[in-house]
């Protein structure tokens, strides 16, 4: 068993410990990241090719700011790996004049001054003939959102921590962790890791953290299916990014890039996991039904098949607000979880908070929202 020192430990290299191993070594810190599984992998909550990234927000808000700096940090990491990550193709968001999605963007467009347009659902049907809007929806178009390559992204920020010096420990379970007076020290089968500061980005694997402290994650399976277009092949390649809250379901989706073809997954929903390293990672009919009616629904001109499945995961919090703190008991850790099935655009930004956080245990980002003591985390919160 050898010992090592860092100056910042970071626990869990997915989409957002990646990040801020990343921006933690920007800072000409020592930094050691620890892994349970592989670089970008596909057992967590970070996988399935791409993320959606928009401005138009009905979460909340607050959230507007991170994004701006997240968009920022996205272009920045394009530039500094010389890959693509970011892909504007605009996003439509379609729902009924009183669904929440269409409510919460009305909210964010009158607090911020946003580019968007908002359109009958009968100008929506005729700028985009590839879909088919309920005719009672209301429609808006964000021009400024796309989609993320998800590993690709996680993969840069990893290989470019480490060429900048960073400590990367793949494969490598963190067993226990724990502070003494000198610091963390987080163990392995393999070696001690003492730093001054722990950052933990555990994905679903934090709600054993935040359980010691009283604050629920619940963890949800979430299907990703991919549809293979019979039909209009071309045409599926160059659609927009697409969020459709049908009343029976909300739904994300994004064009085809390869030949696994349009990916389609429902928001809302999925079985709750008790153990996330007990996922059910076979997919039944059951699994992909609401999916392929809303293929058929809305895009009943690709006359779309099911290629491809894969099984992810949400770490919910009870509001749905992401959770960036320090750890009530442990001064010098600092926890990322509960990201809620919206967190993964905003991941270099969390990188730079947590990075400022380990690092002067402040941060100039407005986070307060995210804080362990809001109401809305209490254990007498009424949900
Ligand atoms: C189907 C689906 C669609 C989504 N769509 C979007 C979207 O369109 N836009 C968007 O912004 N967000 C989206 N999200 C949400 C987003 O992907 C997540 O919020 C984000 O990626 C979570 O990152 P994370 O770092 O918290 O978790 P993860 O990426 O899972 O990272 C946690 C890491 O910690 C490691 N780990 C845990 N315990 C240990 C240990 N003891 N030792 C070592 N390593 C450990 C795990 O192996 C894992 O790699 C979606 C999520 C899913 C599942």
């Amino acid at each position: 068993m050898t010992t090592e020192q860092y100056d910042v430990a970071v626990l869990g290299l997915g989409g957002m410990g990646s990040a801020a191993l990343y921006h933690l070594t920007k800072q000409g810190v020592s930094v050691c990241g620890i892994e349970r599984f592989g670089m970008a992998h596909d057992l967590g909550s970070s996988h399935g090719t791409t993320r959606i990234i928009r401005k138009a927000y009905f979460e909340h808000p607050d959230y507007l700011p991170l994004l701006n700096r997240a968009y920022t940090l996205w272009r920045d990491l394009e530039d500094a790996s010389g890959q693509t990550l970011f892909e504007q193709s605009g996003l439509i968001l379609s729902g009924l004049p009183d669904s929440p999605v269409i409510q919460g963007l009305e909210r964010c467009y009158s607090e911020h001054d946003l580019p968007h347009e908002q359109v009958s659902a009968t100008d929506a049907q005729q700028r985009y003939p590839d879909f088919q809007f309920p005719i009672d929806h209301t429609v808006y178009i964000d021009p400024e959102a796309g989609y993320l390559h998800v590993e690709r992204s996680i993969e840069q920020h990893i290989t470019l921590a480490q060429n900048a010096g960073a400590r990367v420990l793949i494969h490598e379970d963190a067993l226990s962790w724990g502070a003494d007076g000198d610091g963390v020290i987080v163990k392995t089968a393999h070696r001690e890791i003492r730093a001054n500061t722990l950052v933990i980005c555990a994905g679903p694997w934090a709600h054993e953290i935040l359980d010691e402290i009283n604050i629920p994650l619940t963890i949800r399976r979430k299907v990703q299916t991919w549809f293979r277009p019979n039909a209009n092949a071309d045409r599926a390649e160059s659609l927009p990014a697409f969020f459709f809250d049908m009343g029976w379901g909300t739904f994300h989706g994004v064009p085809a890039l390869n030949d696994l073809g349009i990916k389609l997954a429902e928001h809302g929903g999925g079985e709750e996991v008790d153990d996330p390293d007990e996922v059910r990672r076979k997919v039944y009919k059951d699994d992909t039904a609401s999916v392929e009616r809303m293929a058929a629904e809305v895009l009943p001109g690709f006359d779309l098949e099911e290629s491809h499945v894969s099984v992810c995961m949400y770490a919910m919090t009870p509001d749905e607000n992401f959770i960036v703190d320090r750890h009530p008991n442990h001064e010098n850790v600092y926890v990322a979880a509960g990201f809620s099935g919206h967190g993964y655009k905003f991941a270099p930004v969390i990188g730079e908070t947590l990075a400022q956080l380990a690092l002067n245990g402040a941060t100039d980002h407005p986070i307060e929202f995210l804080r362990l003591d809001r109401p809305a985390l209490q254990p007498n919160a009424i949900s």
